[in-house]
């Protein structure tokens, strides 16, 4: 994979897709305003490092899912305005995605410069499933620059207009941050330290089935907690109550023990739980055995027991991957799990990664330090297709 190294982009106009897929809350008086900067700051290094070699940085992002073309709720000003103020310089927003707006701000550029398009989701084509209609969209983008660095990590498992099909239009390279999230997975995926530890939770197992069977052939040990435990449990026999259960899910759940056993990969359960009397942290709740859930409780974190012995098969790995709340985090009650899992793996000694959007939610909600893991994904869905073992399509097309 080519680096922004390997480029040229002194006095040239670099197209940079980044994921500026950020949260906004609309305050009373109707402005905008991003609750969570994380995916922005992530950008920042690229943006830096190529204005510092002299280059004109056009940024091409989306934000939401816009359904009938542009709209001001989904205009990419309140981003361009918290871009400017990070990087201490005008960040211009085009008023278009690649049209005269866009033209026109490029235009205009000096080297240095740094020119925000329009989401680039106001414009149908980007996601269209015709590779003919994206690459349309796809010209029109690449006329406006002279290379493409990708660096949105968050969007490289789509094959859309801004990711995939520019790429093959314009000489190209990883950015910083799509560069340190493919390393790092693909560290975990083909050469782990021992002991390995992978520890999997959120609510369902059948998202997360893709990911337990590719991984369950190369960790040592797979911890399993959050909503996906219940459907474990119930495979092993036991009573879950009203917890959250996968009844379709049940029979390959005994088929991914049982190769767990013959793998010789030591699949790691709760022993105890919080269980509750309904779906709320005002709910009475009490802790019980994993085997004593009775009808009418329904399990929402696990257990004290439960705790101690994760961290106890966490401490001494040298890879750990999690994915996946221990618990409904949300809710004080029923935050005590996840809050032992990811302070037992910032104690560890190697390399840890955190993947899953709710994951890195619970770290910063809970207050856990962050530099206290090696790395926490930007990318939800990209995370979890890599884990699975998918060839994503915005990586396969920078290793041409
Ligand atoms: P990630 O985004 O990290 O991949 P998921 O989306 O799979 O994680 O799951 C996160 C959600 O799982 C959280 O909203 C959390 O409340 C929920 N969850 C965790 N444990 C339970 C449980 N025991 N019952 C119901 N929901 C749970
Ligand atoms: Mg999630």
């Amino acid at each position: 994979m080519q680096t922004i190294d390997d480029l040229d982009v002194a006095g040239r106009r670099v197209l940079v897709r980044t994921d500026f897929n950020v949260p906004l809350e609309t305050l009373a008086d109707g402005t905008r305003h991003i609750t969570d900067d994380g995916r922005i700051q992530a950008a920042l290094p690229t943006i830096q490092a190529l204005r510092d070699r002299g280059a004109r940085v056009i940024l091409v992002a989306h934000l939401g899912r816009p359904k009938d073309g542009p709209s001001s709720e989904l205009s990419l000003a309140p981003v361009a305005a918290r871009l400017s103020e990070l990087l201490g310089t005008t960040v211009v927003l085009a008023t278009d995605v690649s049209r005269d707006g866009a033209a026109h701000a490029v235009g205009a550029m000096h080297d240095g410069d740094v020119v925000l398009l329009e989401n680039v989701r106001f414009d149908a084509r980007e996601t269209s499933k015709d590779p003919a209609v994206r690459g349309e969209l796809a010209r029109e983008l690449a006329a406006l620059a002279d290379v493409f660095v990708s660096d949105g990590f968050g969007v490289v498992h789509r094959e859309q207009a801004s990711v995939t099909d520019v790429a093959r239009l314009l000489p190209h390279a990883a950015g910083k941050l799509v560069l340190a999230e493919a390393l790092v997975f693909s560290k975990v995926l083909t050469d782990p330290d021992r002991p390995y530890v992978v520890i999997l939770g959120g609510s369902k197992v059948s998202d997360k089935l893709g990911v337990i069977t590719n991984l369950l052939t190369k960790v040592d040990r797979l911890i399993v907690g959050g909503g996906m435990c219940f459907t474990f449990l119930a495979a092993m026999g036991y009573n879950v109550g009203s917890s959250l259960l996968e009844v379709d899910q049940i029979e390959t759940v005994k088929g991914l023990i049982a190769q767990a056993t013959e793998l010789e990969v030591e699949l790691i359960l709760p022993v105890d739980l919080v269980v509750a009397t309904a779906f709320s942290a005002d709910a009475q709740h009490k802790i019980v055995a994993a085997d004593k859930i009775q009808d009418g409780w329904m399990g929402l974190d696990i257990g004290p027991n439960s705790r101690l012995l994760f961290a106890e098969r966490i401490a001494d790995a040298r890879t750990v991957v999690w994915n996946g709340p221990m618990g409904v985090f949300e809710m004080a009650p029923y935050a005590e799990g996840t809050r032992a899992v990811a302070t037992a793996i910032t104690q560890v000694n190697g390399l840890t990664v955190v993947g899953g959007g709710d994951s890195a939610a619970a770290v910063r909600l809970l207050g856990i330090d962050e530099s206290g893991f090696s790395h926490i994904s930007t990318g939800g869905g990209a995370s979890l297709e890599l884990l699975e073992g998918r060839v994503l399509p915005g990586l396969a097309v920078l290793e041409g």
